[in-house]
């Protein structure tokens, strides 16, 4: 297929069947005749959903041949902003670098896990859509382009095409593995996220599930989750109770306090799906002797970003608001609970964003646990832990930031049975819920994320645990909460908890399990304790 078809008219570009995607081998052999279940035609009547049989978006169809002509220069408004230093001052320079060149290798595709776990289908490739932008970007933007577009490949632009490529967007993670392997240093995760931005930013088009419902909400109620922050302080309450019942240690979880060593900020999706993570991190910083606060104000206690991934305006206005709570409560550092994008937006990509007084230091968590067992203030007991465990690494942690050792030096020390996935670091697989999938579930999106983007990884967790019993419980650790997301849908759609014992969970939930103060384990593996 060739990048000029995005623009043929057809009831679908390309067909996923069950015997394209990657076998899953045994005791699951019996997904392999699965594929994306069709959307009713109701439904999706008057959406796009010509591209893949997915929808993740769901642009309107056009009523008429106004609509649609007027949807085209929207586009082609929004292209040349993109391409304007006063528009686009943040990316425009590695934006352009990736348009003018690419020696069309195909080396990106081969790292790419969508498209591997595809079967090979062209509109994965991490360089069809680059290359869709890149043709429209030479004939609108360039000058003589019109004529040269005969030379270079044309591309008819209508109403399909620019729809088409829209949903399209929305099937790469930004997890950015072709990026690290393209011998002239194009990025086509970072063009992706280009595209993204073009139709937040200029045509108001976002899955509802990061604007709407993400970036709209955190602002106004003050959590992407909804929570406002009395509803944050009440979980915290419960969190408190619950870490003593299961743990048998008292916890004080300090709110607000001014002049901190730490503002620590969670995503607050932890507070309501995974409260042991939040209740570990108190008991950690408690027996470790940190000084450190949470933020009881509105978006200070929610630590998501969602604009990284679609819209630099969003973007913004979250980490000015996270760095200015940190101002004003006088806190020495920020430092980034267990979720990845939060640490790639608020330590590297607000960082050209955040000066003065608002360039209060951040640090990951990895680095902060990493000291405080370094420092060997905490007692552990790593046969506590004695159970297989694998590390996932969450590409905005590893990849995009090169936090690698920390959180193993950490595993190494409380996990006797920790073993790697192949491979592992920076060439690690996206859990396949980057970028938002983990949260976008609109449509049929979230089957085309567990059978697709997130297959990768399934098969990588398999490999990692392959050779153990099967009845015997497995950990993966993966300190991220949107990849806990994805795993967690992993394991259930898979049934994996059932047939393999697989289980996830965080990494200081490993370290308090491991903690000899403890008086009851934090672990348990389908209600079993990890310990008696
Ligand atoms: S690896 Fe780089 S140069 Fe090769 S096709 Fe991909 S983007 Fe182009
Ligand atoms: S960023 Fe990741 S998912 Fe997107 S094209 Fe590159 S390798 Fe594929």
């Amino acid at each position: 297929m060739k990048p000029s078809d995005i623009s043929r008219k057809s009831e679908c570009l390309c067909h996923v069947e069950p015997a394209d995607l990657t076998p899953l081998p045994f005791p699951y052999e019996d997904y392999n005749d699965r594929t994306i279940t069709a959307l009713k035609p109701d439904k999706i009547k008057s959406i796009e959903s010509s591209l893949d049989d997915t929808v993740a978006v769901g642009i309107p169809k056009p009523a008429g041949e106004e609509e649609e002509k007027a949807f085209v220069e929207r586009f082609l408004a929004g292209l040349k902003k993109l391409f304007e230093k006063e528009n686009n001052w943040t990316f425009l320079q590695p934006l352009i670098l990736s348009m003018e060149h690419c020696a069309k290798c195909q080396t990106c595709s081969q790292a790419c896990p969508v498209y591997e776990m595809s079967g090979g289908k062209d509109i994965y490739r991490p360089i069809f859509r680059a290359e869709v932008l890149r043709r429209i970007y030479r004939k609108y933007i360039k000058p003589g382009g019109k004529i040269s577009a005969r030379l270079t490949g044309d591309i008819d632009l209508n109403w399909t095409t620019i729809a088409r490529l829209a949903e399209l967007s929305y099937r790469c993670t930004l997890c950015r593995r072709c990026a690290t392997v393209c011998p002239v240093g194009v990025d086509n995760g970072l063009i992706n996220h280009e595209i993204r931005k073009l139709f937040s930013q200029e045509m108001g088009i976002a899955p509802k599930e990061i604007h709407d419902k993400g970036s709209v909400l955190q602002l106004s109620k003050g959590s992407s989750t909804g929570m406002i922050p009395l509803a944050a302080r009440d979980s915290v309450e419960f969190i408190e109770e619950e870490m003593e019942e299961i743990t048998g240690c008292k916890v004080n979880i300090p709110w607000d306090v001014e002049g901190a060593d730490i503002l620590l900020l969670h995503n607050a999706g932890e507070m309501l799906a995974w409260p042991e993570n939040v209740g570990a991190f108190a008991i950690i910083f408690q027996a470790a002797g940190i000084s450190w606060t949470l933020s009881s104000e509105a978006v200070g206690y929610d630590a998501v970003n969602y604009g990284l991934w679609y819209d630099d305006v969003q973007f913004s206005r979250v980490a000015v608001r996270h760095a200015d709570i940190a101002r004003r409560l006088r806190v020495k550092k920020i430092v980034m609970g267990e979720c990845g994008h939060a640490h790639k937006a608020l330590t590297v990509i607000a960082d050209r964003l955040l000066t003065g007084d608002l360039n209060i230091p951040r640090e990951s968590a990895m680095v902060t646990l990493d000291n405080i067992i370094s420092s060997g203030k905490l007692k552990l007991d790593p046969m506590r832990n004695n159970f297989p465990v694998t590390l996932h690494d969450p590409c905005n942690i590893v990849r995009s930031m090169g936090i690698v050792e920390p959180q193993r030096r950490i595993l190494r020390k409380i996990a006797p049975l920790f073993r790697e996935m192949t491979p592992h670091g920076v060439d690690n697989y996206c859990c396949g819920g980057g970028s938002g999938f983990a949260i976008m579930s609109g449509y049929n999106f979230s089957e085309w994320r567990t059978l697709l983007s997130s297959r990768k990884k399934f098969l990588q967790i398999l490999d990692a645990f392959s050779g153990e019993p099967e009845d015997m419980p497995k950990y993966v650790c993966a300190p991220c909460s949107n990849c806990k997301g994805s795993i967690r849908d992993i394991i259930s759609y898979y049934d994996a908890e059932e047939r393999s014992r697989i289980y996830y969970g965080g990494l200081v939930e490993l370290i308090v399990n491991a903690m000899t103060d403890m008086k009851k384990p934090i672990i348990s593996f389908g209600g079993e304790p990890s310990w008696a």
